[in-house]
């Protein structure tokens, strides 16, 4: 992007927050004026298109209340059954924060919202950072899945997959990222990987931005690294791809750059050989202005693990958006992931949001009906209450509840910024307690910070509830790691111990009276060895889950993703005492 084009795009972002009411109804009323006619609207609003009557009278819905319109076009029926504008295609959801992967339409408005958006979220980044794209490439991991194609002949495949594979990005790939295409195509994650690292390191030099879209890609890609470093040091400094790379389009790309290159090949030995990695980003890609990912939700986990690799260089998580609607982005890129806020976009969706109560203030609250809650409109939010988001786009959903939780931090002009709270169907639940991912987090945060003092650090952690003893309890996986190379053997068992009465002591008040009742049994965690949510990854990967768009789940619900772990156990500790 050019000066004058990032300073206009500034400028567009003032336009849009300051009149964020008036452009909402403006959305609102375009999208039910096309689409007023389709099967789906006219049996609610029978042709009338008045905001008044869509709040009174169009459901909220979940994804299996629309799936069975969304089947019928993939299936081959016509689009305006739901949608005034024609199908184009679908974008597949990853399908592991939220369950089963989900199909959305998309248009051609949804393809121009999508340009649109990335130049949106990307002037903040320039403001602050530069002008990444004349000053040198981007290593940035990314993932292609292959593409389904649906009975009618229509292509689904994940929104990163679908951006990969446009002309537009096709173009301005060899200039602005170190990746070759062929290694974002590579059928074998794990030669991709091994490719996009190569050709990382050998253009280290140019390298102004680390990244990828979720930060947990970025932290695979270290820890791969950790393993294959000397093989990647000996390919550069040979000029010759590894014999286990078999991908003919990886080895065609490689064929094209790499030439024996022994001094850049010692010069990483020499930093990839220290005894601690901390700061390891920075010290490959020296000039590096930030690592770009999305650091907040559930992947705020990972934000120790990767300041830790990065030392210095602002994390920095640009946007929030989804398979379903574009959403919001982060105009102040330098702030730490912990207080990112996202500035929503008026023109991108027509936004509502269901009010949430805070679970546990009471003993057990009766839940509402969203039937009888009143939806709030984008500019009527509350500064610190929390909503479930709910949508309506140009491609198709009408007030569909996206899953997640947000909160309100504050006001940009006319437009909300939001913090990410949580995906609303994370719960863990026993009896009649509940417990959500940020409940889960929070808990987790208080125990963890033992293991600190010690040297050593929580990588990652998922959870599950073990019913089959009764009481039922709730079992954390924990990967551990030594800070400075400290092995997960010389743990001290008497600290686990303590990590899991910390917990106990950390969850809500619900939880400790069914606890000290007796209805729930104390709290497990079970150590996994190094490596183990690595081969989470690859399960999921493996069942058709976007490498770019991988989010762990906060709890498995899978029997064979609980198998994976299990049989990486290395330790079993519970809480020995009932919470205070
Ligand atoms: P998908 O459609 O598979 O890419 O997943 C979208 C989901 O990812 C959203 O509904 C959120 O739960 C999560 N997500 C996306 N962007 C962010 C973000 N910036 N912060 C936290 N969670 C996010």
């Amino acid at each position: 992007m050019a000066t004058n084009e990032y300073e206009g795009v500034l400028k567009k972002i003032e336009e849009l927050t300051t009149n964020a009411g008036q452009i909402q109804d403006e959305v609102l009323g375009e999208i039910l004026s096309r689409n007023a006619g389709t099967e789906y609207l006219r049996g609610f609003l029978h042709g009338q298109t008045e905001k008044q009557l869509f709040k009174k009278n169009v459901p909220i819905v979940t994804y299996e209340d629309l799936k069975p319109y969304i089947d019928r076009i993939a299936n081959g029926e016509t689009s305006d059954i739901l949608l005034a504008e024609p199908i184009t295609a679908f974008f597949l959801s990853s399908g592991t924060s939220g369950g089963q992967p989900k199909m959305t339409p998309v248009t051609a408005q949804v393809t121009k919202n999508c340009e649109l958006f990335r130049r949106l979220y990307e002037s903040p980044v320039i403001k602050h950072f530069g002008d990444i794209n004349q000053a040198g490439k981007r290593m940035e991991l990314m993932f292609a899945r292959p593409e389904i194609e649906t009975p009618s002949g229509l292509k689904a495949a994940s929104v990163s997959t679908s951006i990969y594979n446009e002309s537009n990005f096709r173009t301005i790939l060899p200039k602005l990222y170190t990746s070759p295409i062929e290694t974002i195509f590579c059928p074998d994650p794990n030669q991709g990987l091994y490719c996009q690292l190569l050709f990382g390191l050998i253009q280290r030099d140019e390298v102004v931005t680390v990244g990828s879209l979720f930060a947990s890609t970025v932290l695979r890609g270290v820890k791969f690294l950790e393993n294959h470093w000397q093989e990647l040091c000996y390919d550069i400094k040979t000029g010759r791809l590894s014999d286990w790379i078999t991908d003919l389009g990886c080895r065609n790309a490689a064929s094209l750059v790499m030439k024996p290159n022994p001094e850049q090949a010692d010069l990483i030995e020499n930093i990839c050989n220290c005894k601690s990695w901390e700061g390891i980003i920075r010290k490959l890609w020296p000039k590096a202005r930030y690592i770009g990912c999305v650091c907040t939700g559930v992947m705020r986990q990972y934000t120790a693990e990767l300041e830790f690799y990065c030392r210095g260089l602002p994390l920095v998580s640009a946007f929030y958006a989804c398979s379903e609607a574009i959403c919001g982005i982060n105009l102040e890129p330098l702030c730490k992931p912990c207080d990112v806020s996202y500035t929503f976009l008026p023109n991108m969706a027509y936004f509502e949001f269901i009010p949430v109560e805070n679970e546990h203030d009471e003993s057990i609250e009766m839940k509402r009906n969203d039937e009888d809650t009143e939806l709030v409109d984008l500019v009527n939010v509350k500064a610190g209450q929390c909503y479930e988001l709910v949508v309506t786009t140009c491609a198709g959903l009408y007030r569909y509840k996206v899953g997640d939780v947000l909160m309100v931090s504050g006001f940009y002009n006319n437009a909300p910024q939001f913090q990410f709270v949580e995906r609303k169907n994370v719960i863990l639940s026993v009896d009649q307690e509940k417990t959500s991912e940020t409940d889960l987090s929070k808990a987790v945060t208080e125990a963890k910070a033992l293991l600190d003092p010690l040297g050593f650090i929580l990588t990652e952690y998922t959870s599950y509830v073990d019913t089959s003893s009764a009481p039922g309890h709730y079992v954390l996986f924990w990967e551990i790691k030594g800070k400075e190379g400290n092995h997960c053997k010389e743990l001290d068992p008497k600290i686990m111990v303590e990590c899991c009465s910390k917990m106990e002591e950390s969850l809500h008040y619900t939880y400790k009276i069914y606890r000290k009742r007796n209805i729930i049994a104390a709290v497990e965690i079970r150590v996994v060895k190094q490596g183990s949510f690595e081969a989470l990854m690859d399960y999921y990967v493996s069942k058709g889950t976007s490498l770019s768009q991988y989010k762990k789940p906060s709890c498995i619900k899978s029997e064979e993703a609980l198998k994976i772990l299990d049989s990486r156990v290395i330790g079993k500790y519970f809480s020995p005492k009932l919470p205070l």
